[in-house]
């Protein structure tokens, strides 16, 4: 039986860039199926009169896998005008998993699952996407994955090159997601155990990146000269390159304050205009979020979760993380705690480390080691690293997109807790609002390119991203006026306002802010 949706007086932005139009739109089954004076009777007529049809807007770094069997209605997202997200970035996706190291991957992620307790089930990327279509998705999902969990389930948390035949293996986890449907390979090279990888690895694993046309998204490694480093990779590898949210990436380099335009744009540009295929993405928001672990001093990550939270409580050990965070002049006021899993620790959570050293009268290496110890590892981070100017210099880039780098999350139950990122739930409203409507850094026309056909394009996805006959009907419909985020960094869990309509696969997911229930999305 085939359904039918028409959206009656819709002013429409189609995601290429060009200008605004009006026309009707018929919607049958999952495609677009027509555009213009539209007189025919449909099962459901929706007027749109004042509003903007868009394309439904995609997420080009997200951390889905992480949470979405917990939230198959995908609510923080969907709520957003989000219709679908990548998953398995920054080099952490929840597969594939070994025999040998699948608990040194769950203990490491618990902080990501906020405590959820999976089965893990899986071993693979295929039988992750066939757990995930048991319970149905409401957002579609385009899988890469993750360089650190191949590394882990090839050799745990050792800090060494692979051997030769290690590094067989991990291209044989490689190759074997990329046939079950992988986009691509992410790293994520700032913290372990991408971070004790070196290029020639990298390299060695882009051969199977080319084979099978993967990209490489990639969460630069830490220090100096992280883009010439990504580029110099690029060159290498000769497979589309995605600097996954450039921001907090080069943001975080203090001696770049301000002077981006001339650095890391120039850079960027300089690449692609010698031909490396490389593009990026940036959350608009001035602070990141991750593991409360990227805390402890990475040499401690070594052998895995347990084996760090041992050598902590090591007086010398204690003495060395002194050290180290006075010579690195490590600012813990600006690195917040956002989530913990036991209940005796609620009270600090949304409270900065200087702080909570301040409440438990500790010194900072004695209250960051207790919350490791209170919360077995399983705690998560926000930390501010940048400038709103450096944000907006970098936004403004043609080829930077907008991103989330969030998680799925939920108002209520285990995702609703503590305090995560606000871009969870807020990006890409704050994306159109912050920008085009109170910044004027670019028209919506294009910032809605940026949203929709630009990622598609990135990603390969050749029918979603434009509204256009034959396309699948992915489409979000929001009112230009009262679009806004409304989730803050001290009240996260709020929906954004002035989302009218989201339509997946042509079922209507979102009907005036209210999620209908529908499971219409795909694994692409
Ligand atoms: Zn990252």
């Amino acid at each position: 039986m085939t359904h039918s949706i028409l959206i009656k007086n819709a002013t429409i932005i189609d995601g290429t860039g060009a200008p605004w139009y009006k026309a009707d739109i018929a919607i049958t089954d999952d495609k677009i199926t027509g555009i213009g004076k539209i007189s025919e009777n449909a099962d459901k007529i929706i007027d749109a009169r004042g509003s903007i049809v868009s394309p439904g807007w995609i997420d080009v770094h997200n951390h889905a896998d992480h949470t979405i069997l917990g939230n198959p209605e995908a609510l923080s997202y969907v709520h957003q005008g989000v219709t679908t997200v990548t998953m398995g970035n920054c080099g952490l996706s929840m597969y594939p998993l070994s025999e040998e190291h699948r608990s040194d991957l769950i203990e490491y992620m618990k902080p990501f699952t906020a405590g959820i307790p999976f089965k893990y089930d899986w071993t693979n990327l295929e039988e992750f996407n066939q757990r995930v279509s048991e319970i149905g998705t409401s957002i579609n999902l385009v899988p890469f994955v993750g360089h650190g969990s191949i590394r882990i389930a090839t050799m745990g948390f050792d800090n060494r090159a692979p051997t030769d035949s290690e590094l067989q293996q991990m291209k044989k986890y490689l190759e074997e997601s990329m046939k079950q449907g992988g986009y691509g390979m992410s790293t994520g090279l700032g913290y372990p155990p991408g971070l004790y990888s070196d290029n020639s690895e990298l390299i060695a694993l882009s051969e199977v990146l080319r084979e099978y046309s993967g990209m490489y998204s990639t969460h630069m490694r830490g220090e100096d000269g992280n883009l010439a480093d990504t580029i110099n990779l690029g060159r290498a590898m000769k497979v589309p390159v995605e600097v996954s949210h450039l921001g907090s990436s080069c943001g975080s380099r203090m001696n770049l304050r301000g002077r981006h335009e001339q650095t890391t744009l120039k850079e960027l540009d300089d690449a692609r205009k010698e031909g490396i295929d490389i593009t990026a993405d940036i959350y608009p928001y001035i602070a990141g979020s991750s593991l409360l672990s990227q805390v402890i001093p990475d040499w401690l990550h070594e052998g895995g979760v347990q084996r760090m939270l041992e050598r902590i409580q090591e007086p010398e050990v204690q003495a060395r993380m002194a050290e180290e965070y006075e010579e690195l002049g490590r600012d813990f006021s600006k690195i917040i705690v956002s989530y913990v899993k036991s209940t005796g620790n609620k009270d600090i959570e949304g409270m900065n480390i200087a702080a909570i050293a301040e409440k438990w009268e500790k010194n900072i290496v004695d209250t960051v080691c207790k919350l490791m110890t209170d919360e077995k590892g399983e705690a998560m981070n926000i930390t501010f690293w940048g400038t709103e100017e450096d944000v907006n210099t970098m936004i403004k880039h043609p080829a930077v997109m907008p991103c989330s780098d969030g998680w799925i999350l939920a108002p209520t139950g285990p995702l609703g807790a503590g305090k995560p990122h606000p871009r969870c739930y807020g990006a890409f409203p704050r994306y159109i609002d912050q920008y085009v409507k109170q910044k004027h850094l670019f028209g919506l026309e294009e910032a809605i390119r940026r949203m929709t056909s630009m990622p598609a394009t990135r990603l390969g996805l050749q029918d979603r991203g434009i509204i256009r006959e034959g396309m699948k009907a992915d489409i979000t419909v929001f009112n230009p006026e009262t679009i806004k985020d409304t989730a803050t960094f001290s009240n996260p869990h709020n929906y954004p306002t002035g989302i009218d309509y989201v339509i997946i696969n042509g079922k209507p997911t979102v009907e005036q802010e209210r999620h209908t229930g529908a499971l219409a999305g795909e694994i692409l």
